[in-house]
């Protein structure tokens, strides 16, 4: 099994290069983001508690998504490797994660992060924003705190993974296929 982390700041693409590893790769997809705009819709007690949260920009609590991705991962035994998209985002989630996947005997096997600019990021937003209605894409003030939260909060994970030698970058600048051949190349790289 290959399972492989994205990280990078809002905008960056992740879900969309996320799902174009899906394809190629055969691998599931697990995106808290979009775990928890389910559990809103679905109106569930846990999508209560985070709606306010993830309208403001903020993050949800660390033990809400690491319950979403447990158990995600405990629905798909037969998944031959799995995409987390947007998780971890915290250095504590980063930990027990790895704990649990270890109780699993699972390993992670890269983690990919994708580099834009915060002037990007927020060019990214205003666009997606014409095409998704997400609340917490459509006020400025609302985006510059969740970059402000990435670099507070999400970077760190970048040292995290860099001592465990698994920590790959590749610039997010250019388009949807020249990111996707440089990730390919990449995952190729780390499968053999
Ligand atoms: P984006 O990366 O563009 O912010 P996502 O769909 O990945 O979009 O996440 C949307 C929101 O969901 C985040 O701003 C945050 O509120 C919440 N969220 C998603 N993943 C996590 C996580 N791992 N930890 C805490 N909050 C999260």
């Amino acid at each position: 099994m290959k399972h492989f982390i994205i990280i990078g700041p809002p905008g960056a693409g992740k879900g969309t290069q996320a799902k174009l590893m899906v394809e190629k790769y055969n691998l599931r997809h697990i995106s808290t983001g979009d775990l928890l705009r389910a559990e809103i819709k679905a109106g569930t007690k846990l999508g209560q508690m985070a709606k306010a949260l993830i309208d403001d920009g903020n993050f949800v609590p660390d033990e809400m998504v690491l319950k979403l991705v447990k158990s995600e991962i405990a629905h798909h035994p037969d998944a031959s490797g799995f995409v987390f998209d947007g998780f971890p985002r915290t250095t504590t989630q980063a930990s027990a994660f790895e704990s649990y996947l270890k109780s699993l005997g699972m390993d992670v096997n890269g983690v990919i992060s994708i580099i834009i600019s915060d002037e990007t990021v927020m060019e990214r937003i205003h666009h997606r924003a014409l095409i998704e209605d997400r609340k917490d894409d459509m006020r400025d003030e609302i985006i510059r705190n969740r970059i402000t939260t990435y670099h507070a909060k999400t970077e760190p994970l970048i040292d995290y993974y860099k001592k465990q030698e698994k920590y790959h970058e590749i610039d997010g600048e250019g388009t949807i296929e020249d990111i996707f051949a440089k990730i390919s190349l990449l995952i190729e790289r780390l499968s053999r």
